[in-house]
């Protein structure tokens, strides 16, 4: 295995590392993004610790190539701030379409070099979805019918055995909106396309910790680790 770090939008005020962690055994491309918005703290947390743990060999990919973008919005994130404009609505509505700003242009290259079978991006979000079926946080989402949805149906009950405060339980949430990344590597790249969201007002740790469980049970569910 080798973990190589590189740079997104090298050259430019947006400028962030990115991973490439090789298993050089055949199996499928799985990319992790993060960050894109920037006051999502523990999401981009998650990925930084996964990104270390690859790099210090505490953690082993078995097959495939993994990609992490830890932290795609450094200059939202330094401001604590979502992000001006919104990222997540820039990326390609359609093949001609070119995303709307250099840094989701770039993350979309990335992509489109890479070619995922997987493509994860977490987030942090307002509310949980146990007591608001109309919140996002603690949820997986999904388009609805995809194998992406099946997938995370079955991550769900398999997190959801070790979620003990059962307000704290994830819920599968089916959206549709064009400009994000899930649905631009999705739809224009036919990858399996999940959005984490964690919720805000837990403990910073546990949904750090969530959101790093869900990307292991994901890439257990890609035959990439055991
Ligand atoms: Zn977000």
């Amino acid at each position: 295995m080798s973990v190589r770090q590189h740079t997104l939008a090298p050259n430019t005020a947006f400028a962030t590392p990115y991973y490439v962690i090789n298993s050089h055994r055949s199996g499928p491309v799985f990319m992790i993004v993060s960050g894109i918005h920037g006051n999502e703290p523990a999401s981009i947390a998650a990925a930084q610790a996964l990104a270390g743990k690859f790099q210090r060999s505490e953690l082993t990919l078995g097959r495939g190539k993994l990609i992490i973008v830890p932290l795609v919005n450094q200059r939202a994130y330094r401001r604590k701030s979502r992000g001006v404009p919104d990222l997540n609505r820039t990326f390609p509505h359609t093949a001609k379409y070119r995303a709307g700003h250099p840094l989701s242009d770039a993350l979309f290259a990335l992509a489109k070099r890479h070619r995922p079978v997987w493509y994860l991006d977490l987030h942090e979000a307002n509310g949980l979805s146990q007591h608001n079926p109309r919140r996002v946080g603690q949820t997986l989402m999904v388009s609805r019918g995809t194998r992406a949805a099946s997938a995370a149906r079955r991550i769900i009950s398999i997190m959801n055995r070790s979620v003990s405060v059962p307000s704290y339980r994830f819920n599968i949430k089916h959206r549709e909106r064009a400009g994000t990344s899930r649905m631009a590597v999705q739809q224009l790249l036919g990858a399996k396309a999940v959005t984490v969201e964690t919720c805000w007002s837990l403990d910073f740790a546990l949904r750090v910790k969530y959101q790093q469980r869900i990307v292991r049970h994901f890439l257990k569910a890609a035959g990439m680790m055991n």
